[in-house]
């Protein structure tokens, strides 16, 4: 099985990560990217939406 992928906010450095999701959003861990409703703003600058987020780079 892959592992988890994490999601970067080019705005502030929020990370989203499956493997931990982010339980004051209401993600639990293990929550799928593809689980994250499309009208969700970043948690900390609250500017940034989903679509704005980028693929962090594995290795
Ligand atoms: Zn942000």
């Amino acid at each position: 099985m892959s592992g988890y992928r994490r999601f970067i906010c080019p705005g502030c450095g929020y990370a989203y990560d499956e493997g931990k999701g982010d339980p004051h959003e209401g993600f639990p861990p293990g929550t799928r990217w593809e689980q994250v409703p499309e009208d969700w703003v970043c948690p900390d600058c609250a500017v940034r939406e989903k679509l704005d987020f980028e693929l962090q780079a594995e290795g």
